[in-house]
């Protein structure tokens, strides 16, 4: 899960990073009543989970609450790449004597953590690294040994830091690695990292990827979930404990591991092209033993995403038998009853397959169909959601 800045941010003053305090709001007047608050030149920045939103007009200085409200009414409703501006962050606005850039992320190419600096940031760092590679040092972190005082002071000596400020970033550097660390994070990025007049360090941006992996140890960050700005079938299927991910295609897909599922995709993509184009619509793996509660849950997901056109369940039994999983079929499209409407071709294979296809024929379901190959299936299911287009 990706935060935003001010979420990022208050992390990041939870561990000691020094930021700037603020608050976030929805409409010109509340903005207005913190600039208000803060009784000083304030930054107004627009709260969207993407970079460069100081180039998209999404950051910008006001002197006093009329500006701070002027601003936010321009900055609110903007669409940055694609995101719209819901919020903004009101923030005390810093003088500033150098942009440097700092980043821990996961190297997975590598296997290891890697900490990323340099004196030229405020600006892409992709940029930097793309034309001036030397000025931006890049050190592995062992994910035991992780990083004390001295690793930091490694890093701040690879990025050549000036060096009336190499203690000091070099102790907000440990803090940003407790920050990676605590939090579970895949990446914590500060852009920038600034220095002020007075040769204070502060993280004037923040940038943080937390571990979905890990969510089960931090219930604290469920708070951190943008329930407006999740997709709702997503969101449904995620309390349901499916593992759902909506595409933007026509045929729904439900299998049973990620690895067949994965494989259905591109065989459904393919068998697409011969119809009209047609594309998975959803990514849904309702694992190994899946009850006729799960298949009922998962139709449910897809059955009410307005852009599937038909259904194809690919299922290979394994300790949940075939039989197992028609059964499954036919009790949630009894559950489901009215609200089924769209038609499904299910392929099964592997253990009991026979009897599972003699319970699924009995059923004699009027919006079923049973084919025997993934290949013929996938061609089916493309063809009926292109004739439903
Ligand atoms: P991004 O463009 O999405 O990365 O947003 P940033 O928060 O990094 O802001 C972009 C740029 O706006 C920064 O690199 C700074 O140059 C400038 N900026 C942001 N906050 C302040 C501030 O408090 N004071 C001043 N003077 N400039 C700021
Ligand atoms: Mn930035």
């Amino acid at each position: 899960m990706d935060l935003y800045e001010y979420q990022a941010k208050d992390l990041f003053a939870a561990h000691g990073v020094p930021v700037l305090p603020g608050s976030v709001a929805d409409n010109p007047a509340d903005a207005r009543a913190i600039a208000e608050q803060l009784g000083q030149t304030v930054v107004v920045k627009a709260q969207v989970k993407t970079g460069g939103r100081g180039k998209a007009g999404g950051v910008k200085l006001a002197e006093n609450p009329d500006e701070t409200q002027t601003k936010a009414n321009a900055i609110l409703g903007l669409d940055i790449k694609g995101h719209v501006v819901r919020r903004v962050l009101v923030t005390p606005a810093s003088d500033i004597a150098e942009e440097y850039y700092f980043s821990f992320l996961l190297d997975r190419a590598n296997r290891t953590f890697l900490a990323m600096a340099s004196v030229e940031g405020g600006m892409d760092i992709e940029e930097v690294a793309a034309t001036k590679p030397e000025a931006l040092a890049k050190v592995p972190v062992d994910a035991i040994k992780g990083v004390d005082e001295a690793k930091a002071k490694e890093i701040v000596e690879a990025a050549n830091f000036p060096a009336e400020v190499r203690d000091q970033v070099a102790e907000v550097i440990v803090k940003l690695w407790e920050t990676f660390v605590a939090e579970d994070a895949t990446l914590v990025e500060v852009n920038p990292l600034v220095r002020d007049p007075q040769d204070k360090i502060i993280a004037l941006d923040g940038k943080v990827t937390l571990d979905d992996n890990a969510a089960f140890r931090h219930p604290e960050h469920a708070d951190l979930v943008d329930i407006q700005a999740e997709d709702p079938l997503e969101a449904k299927a995620k309390a349901k404990g499916l593992n759902y991910v909506k595409l933007d295609g026509q045929v729904g897909i439900i299998g049973n591991g990620a690895g067949l599922v994965m494989s259905t995709l591109d065989v459904v993509a393919y068998a697409g092209e011969r119809h009209n184009g047609v594309k998975p619509a959803n990514f849904l793996d309702i694992g190994g033993g899946a009850s006729a509660e799960v298949m009922a849950n998962g139709l449910d997901i897809i059955l009410n995403d307005p852009d599937v056109r038909s259904v194809f369940v690919n299922v290979f039994g394994g300790i949940t038998a075939c039989d197992a999983v028609a059964n499954g079929i036919v009790k949630a499209l009894e559950i489901l009853g009215d609200e089924a409407t769209k038609p499904l071709v299910v392929r099964l294979d592997g253990n009991n397959v026979e009897e599972g296809r003699r319970i699924l024929a009995d059923a004699n379901h009027p919006l079923v169909t049973v084919v025997d190959t993934m290949d013929n299936a996938a061609d089916k299911a493309a063809e009926l959601a292109a004739a439903g287009v």
